[in-house]
């Protein structure tokens, strides 16, 4: 089988699929700082460097371990919020860290990547479900950071003959079905994750943002796609990277409100989910909803948890097998 760096290894969709590439046999160089990710996340049989992306030092001592088939580049800011704070440090670093390991993969003879993007890069869309063709426009500093990152991406094509998949993701959610990894971040700003914590008394009630929204209910409506098969799309972009660079909308296709949300965490803990109604959150669009049809017609992906009752259930068995997270888990 092959030989794969991730960068950012040691997060949330990046341990994931970390394990899904050991799962079929191949070998994983994780590279990453740990300031988000855990040392817990990186599994057994992965080989850890830790260290930054835009560290030479750190960079290098990853390649020295290859060479490796692709990149999957994962380490990156991505809160929506903090990126309307520190606009900059989200741009420069997000860029700076794409732009460093594609150059040094470029160096190696590396020539295939796969960037972690964002449905974020569609801003406040036109149309629902999301396709590809729909414009390009950023409402945040993070959107913008990887849309800069797919641009750079294709300067790397242009020169060095690097093939990139650009993977936008709508909102991942849930857990290794087998209970191997789970979602962990400090501060924790995910609805999904929020929702179990109240529920199981480990976090405070948390706020609905805004109940004012045109749509059912007057909650927002997002695109909840677990997170192993975000793990899954991964893999199936890398032999399409042997003809071409290619831009795929990751997520369910299907829509459901924050309510519903609450309502499947609390049916699915058998426990009602503790929680106040709040204003709207700055920047968040109605409803973001995708449609993966492209990345469904040329790689045969679709979701084997495409139910918000799998997703949750997957994220309810290892919040409350793990309430402090990996901090509950000793390194691998
Ligand atoms: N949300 C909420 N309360 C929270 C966190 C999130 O009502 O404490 C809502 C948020 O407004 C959005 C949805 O839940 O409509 C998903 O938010 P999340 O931050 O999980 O992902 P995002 O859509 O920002 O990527």
């Amino acid at each position: 089988m092959g030989r794969y760096l991730v960068t950012g290894g040691a997060g949330y969709v990046g341990s994931h699929t970390v394990l899904a590439l050991l799962d079929r046999g191949d070998e994983v160089v994780v590279l990453d700082d740990l300031s988000k990710g855990h040392r817990g996340a990186v599994p057994t049989g992965a080989k850890l460097v830790a260290g930054r992306c835009d560290d030479p030092k750190a960079v290098e001592a990853a390649f020295a371990l290859g060479p490796f088939d692709a990149v999957l580049h994962f380490a990156a800011l991505s809160l929506v919020g903090e990126s309307m704070r520190e606009p900059m440090r989200y741009i420069g670093e997000n860029l700076a860290n794409v732009t460093a390991v594609a150059g040094a993969a470029a160096k190696a003879g590396c020539r295939k990547f796969v960037l972690s993007s964002t449905a974020a890069l569609f801003g406040f869309p036109e149309r629902i479900p999301i396709d590809e063709d729909q414009r390009l426009e950023p409402a945040s500093a993070y959107g913008e950071s990887k849309l800069l990152c797919e641009r750079a991406l294709a300067w790397a094509e242009r020169v060095h003959g690097m093939r990139f998949a650009a993977l936008r993701y709508f909102n991942a959610a849930g857990a290794d079905p087998d209970g191997r990894a789970g979602e962990d971040h400090d501060p924790e700003t995910h609805l999904v994750p929020l929702a179990i914590g109240a529920a199981l008394g480990t976090r405070a009630p948390l706020t609905v943002f805004g109940t004012d929204y045109d749509t059912p209910d007057g909650t927002c409506i997002r695109d909840y796609v677990h997170v192993a098969d975000l793990a899954d799309a991964h893999l199936r972009v890398l032999p399409l990277l042997d003809h071409r660079s290619v831009r795929y909308n990751l997520g369910n296709g299907t829509g459901y409100s924050v309510r519903q949300v609450l309502e499947t965490v609390a049916a699915i803990g058998g426990r009602p989910v503790p929680h106040g109604l709040g204003p709207r959150r700055e920047g968040d669009p109605a409803a973001l909803v995708a449609s993966s049809a492209r990345l469904r017609a040329d790689t045969g992906w679709s979701p084997r948890f495409p139910a918000l009752e799998d997703i949750v259930r997957t994220a309810w068995a290892w919040h409350s097998a793990h309430p402090k997270g990996y901090a509950d888990r000793p390194a691998a």
